[in-house]
């Protein structure tokens, strides 16, 4: 089991983390304080967590504990009692099955699941016991479960076709209603502050039809990207190594699918808030929406039925319509102009 550090937090260490928290749910700073004393109240209680771990490569847990606002440790060992983590917790083996036992039995706990849930029995086995009934207890005495990561939410890369291990999103798998947190790996400031929003305000976020807080996934990426000027102006990128690459053009034809995905990627950014996928030159690959490694392959072709500004056109054909258009306009403007006695350039002068 994982304890907490002698030192503890001190009132400036809430007020920081309650900033923190506001700034990745994108609510105002105002309500730091606020904020701190209910992060401070839940702390004293120590809330329990039990963090469950089945088919997947860690990605979320190594996401998890780079988050800087409230930073990983601080959370784990001075806010929350994190009885059960296999790839943190010192206890192995035999004594971690113990460990989960008592966590289980004690109930008032909040399940963290990350990894999908094979379901053909024999394909996913934890010390002898079927992941799958492991998460049918465990979920089923937690007071609110969050699924983290594509895997968890609907099986993501694990469960991508033919999926011979049957893997399933733990609320497919368990047939009951769970925060989704997709992405992959999962963005370790919406997994932060989605558990900060339960510990504090007592409920789940307010979810959309897909089961995923509104704060983080309550936009489309494409009505939010600091591209979007260069896809309304027909500007887009066609070959990797090009000057319109350079150029920082839409990246549609490259098989964006930001279009079609709903995240606050372009506001919250990853890494320490350092960059997200679209500003350092790779097309969004919507790996927050369900099953979007089969939905969206190939990963580089473009999206079928988005509505272009000026059909599909390159910006040099644009360019000549544009051209052609203006010169037909002016062309126009001088017969008026003409017609009411007035020379083309006499517009200057009034
Ligand atoms: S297609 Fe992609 S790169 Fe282009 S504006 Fe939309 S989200 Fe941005
Ligand atoms: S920008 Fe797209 S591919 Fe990148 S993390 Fe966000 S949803 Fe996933």
């Amino acid at each position: 089991m994982l304890t907490k550090r002698g030192n503890g937090l001190s009132r400036r260490d809430f007020l920081r983390l309650a900033g923190g928290t506001l700034a990745s749910l994108g609510m105002s700073g105002a309500l730091a304080p606020k904020l701190a004393r209910a992060l401070e109240k839940a702390a004293a209680g120590r809330p329990r967590v039990v963090w469950l771990h089945f088919a997947s490569d860690t990605g979320c847990t190594e996401s998890f504990i780079k988050s800087d606002s409230p930073d990983a440790a601080e959370l784990v060992l001075d806010i929350l009692s994190v009885d059960y983590h296999e790839s943190i917790m010192a206890a192995a083996g035999k004594q971690a099955g113990e460990v989960l036992a008592r966590a289980v039995a004690g109930k008032d706990y909040l399940c963290i699941v990350e990894g999908g849930i094979p379901t053909v029995p024999g394909h996913g086995r934890i010390g002898g016991r079927e992941m799958l009934d492991i998460a049918k207890e465990v979920c089923g005495n937690a007071t609110a479960v969050v699924a983290i990561g594509s895997c968890a939410v609907d099986g993501g890369v694990p469960a991508a076709a033919p999926n011979p291990s049957r893997i399933m999103g733990v609320g497919d798998a368990l047939g009951r209603k769970v925060v989704n947190l997709p992405c992959c790996p999962v963005n370790p400031e919406w997994l932060v502050g989605t558990v900060v929003y339960v510990l504090t305000m007592g409920k789940v976020p307010e979810l959309d039809d897909k089961g995923r807080p509104k704060m983080f996934y309550g936009r489309k990426i494409h009505d939010n990207c600091p591209r979007r000027t260069h896809f309304d102006g027909g500007r887009f990128v066609e070959r990797f190594g090009s000057k319109e690459e350079a150029a920082g053009y839409c990246l549609y034809k490259m098989g964006c699918k930001g279009p079609e995905t709903w995240s606050e990627c372009p506001r919250t950014r990853w890494n320490s808030k350092e960059s997200w996928c679209i500003e350092i030159g790779s097309p969004c690959l919507g790996c927050a929406e369900n099953r979007w490694t089969d939905n969206f392959s190939p990963f580089y072709g473009k999206l079928a039925d988005v509505a272009l500004p000026y059909g599909d056109l390159t910006a040099d054909k644009i360019g000549v319509g544009i051209a052609v258009a203006t010169g037909a306009a002016i062309a126009a403007h001088a017969v008026v102009k003409a017609a009411r006695g007035k020379a083309p350039d006499d517009d200057r002068k009034e």
